[in-house]
């Protein structure tokens, strides 16, 4: 069986997120949904010309280099492989910051200020209907953009480059905030670690 993918270890106890993100969710989210979607990409990537590929980015942005049968599995379960990866990566307990540096110029430049960024953010996460991720990107001129996207869909798909985002599908939050998505979204930002996301700028 094909190993490319494998579940990333977090730096941080499912607990240490709390209370903004409870452990069970934080169990469940990661060692049982991640561990099964990682498996899943490894077995539509088998047998394929992008098996020995371990670039999920460059992957999901050559799907034409995979069968077409393959394509939906590898988006889907590709596609929450990295949106996941990077979630986990981009958040820390209590973090509670706000950007600085040429992240915290660009913000400021972009929206006109973090807490205007913040509005602007939230409120597309809000009102994402279903099933999605609100984030901001970088685009191609290295301006900064949000965008938000259905299901497991990631931004490199349409050329983006995410810097941070949420997960709005309900698994993430529903244990703790059931249908208070606004609330889940308010406390999240209280463990988004903008070191982590100025380390993606390009
Ligand atoms: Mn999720």
């Amino acid at each position: 069986m094909l190993m490319t993918f494998v579940l990333p270890t977090l730096d941080y106890a499912y607990s240490a997120l709390e209370p903004h993100i409870d452990a069970r969710t934080m169990e469940i989210h990661h060692s049982k949904h991640h561990q099964w979607y990682t498996n899943k990409v490894n077995a539509a990537l088998e047998w394929t010309d992008l098996a020995s590929e371990t670039n999920m980015s460059f992957i999901l942005t050559h799907l034409d280099q995979l069968p077409e049968d393959k394509r939906q599995a590898v988006t889907n379960n590709g596609g929450w492989w990295l949106n996941h990866t990077i979630f986990w990566s981009i958040m820390w307990p209590n973090a509670g910051w706000t950007p600085t540096g040429k992240l915290a110029e660009m913000i400021d430049a972009s929206f006109g200020s973090f807490n205007s960024f913040k509005e602007q953010f939230s409120t597309k996460a809000a009102t994402l209907f279903g099933s999605g991720w609100a984030r901001l990107c970088q685009d191609n001129e290295w301006n900064l953009v949000l965008k938000r996207t259905s299901f497991q869909n990631n931004p490199v798909m349409v050329g983006l480059h995410p810097l941070m985002g949420i997960d709005v599908w309900e698994h993430a939050y529903y244990l703790n905030y059931q249908n208070k998505r606004p609330d889940y979204i308010a406390a999240w930002f209280n463990v988004v670690d903008w070191d982590k996301v100025s380390e993606r700028l390009q």
